[in-house]
């Protein structure tokens, strides 16, 4: 059987930096030169390709154009590979990975981010397991077929649906967290996938898609205690605003003053499509509470317990398509990629 090919694409982030052994600087890892570095990956049983066709930056300075670009790369590569990993930033990983979730239509390959919290060149690296166990995840197969034909990142012995993520350290070596969702695998001594939980196609599914075209007139407004109303109205009357996803606390409650929610009102009457997600890391919107209740009267979608990563992408992605309004809030109240729970 032939071996299994694997697209390795480095966009920029710390997992790609080298200590200068002569002037003790960091400087950037060549990848093309990666079998010398790490001689043991020729013991992976997979044919590793490096695509360099991408500035390297930090992905603090990521924005869109990184996620078409990223998406053009899979689908150029689509049919000559069995699977992709993403070198990615930490900082925004969770946030490009969720929008190529829904970016990559009838996915049906692994797409595996990965990164790391210490250079790749640094003893201490944590990156050298990461890369190695992204690129065998990405790779793996059971009888014949992809085991994660999913958008996902691997990071320090855990797998995550890539919606599901959040970067939740900016100094532990396990980074990001999946609150809402269990881990797609576990990694020790070997990788125990868990299958439940892994969305699989059918086996004729169509061909990959790509969808490009993102809304970028949209917000993230995150509510306080003594958010007064001239501020929250500036913010939901950005010229061309289109889409917000709206913070609230808990299980999605916000302020019931009146002003409020005839802010949140006029903005939906104005076609601004508001997405109530909550500030916690675990749970959901519920619009249980009166507090929720009124946001849904005055027209908010209840986001469940999706993270702003995911609204924020899937109100890009779910606008830039021009739906009318119905059917935009359709797609946004059902997952279209696993990215809440119903
Ligand atoms: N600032 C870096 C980035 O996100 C941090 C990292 O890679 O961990 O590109």
């Amino acid at each position: 059987m032939a071996r299994a090919s694997v697209l390795l694409i480095y966009t920029g982030g710390t997992i790609g930096m080298k200590t200068d052994p002569a002037t003790g600087v960091l400087r950037p890892f060549d990848f093309n030169d990666i079998y010398t570095e790490f001689p043991a990956l020729r013991t992976l049983d997979v044919e590793i390709e490096i695509y360099d066709g991408i500035e390297p930056i930090d992905s603090s300075n990521v924005t869109p154009d990184l996620w078409v670009r990223l998406a053009e790369v899979i689908r150029d590569h689509y049919m000559r590979f069995d699977g992709f990993v993403v070198l990615h930033g930490t900082d925004t990983m969770s946030f490009t990975a969720s929008a190529l979730s829904f970016m990559l239509e009838n996915l049906a390959k692994p797409v595996v981010f990965t990164g790391s919290q210490i250079p790749i060149g640094v003893l201490r690296t944590d990156g050298r397991e990461n890369l190695i166990t992204a690129i065998e995840i990405a790779a793996a197969t059971h009888e014949g077929r992809p085991i994660v034909p999913e958008v996902t990142i691997y990071f320090q012995n855990k797998l995550f649906r890539a919606n599901r993520t959040t970067k939740r350290s900016a100094e532990q070596l396990n980074a990001f967290g999946s609150d809402n969702y269990p881990p797609l695998a576990d990694v020790g001594v070997t990788i125990h996938y868990n299958m439940p939980y892994i969305h699989r196609n059918d086996f004729d599914s169509p061909a990959l898609n790509i969808s490009t075209e993102l809304c970028r007139d949209v917000a993230i407004v995150k509510i306080f205690p003594g958010l007064t109303e001239p501020v929250f109205r500036a913010m939901l009357s950005i010229p061309r605003l289109k889409g917000v996803v709206l913070e609230t606390y808990g299980s999605g409650n916000a302020p019931t003053y009146a002003w409020f929610t005839r802010a949140v009102a006029e903005a939906v009457a104005r076609g601004v499509v508001v997405l109530n997600v909550t500030q916690c890391p675990g749970g959901g919107v519920a619009q249980l509470y009166e507090t929720g209740l009124a946001l849904q009267q005055a027209g908010a979608i209840g986001g469940g317990d999706m993270t702003t990563e995911a609204a924020v992408t899937k109100l890009m992605y779910v606008l830039g398509r021009n739906p009318d309004r119905k059917s935009a809030e359709k797609q946004l109240n059902n997952p279209i990629k696993g990215e809440f729970t119903k």
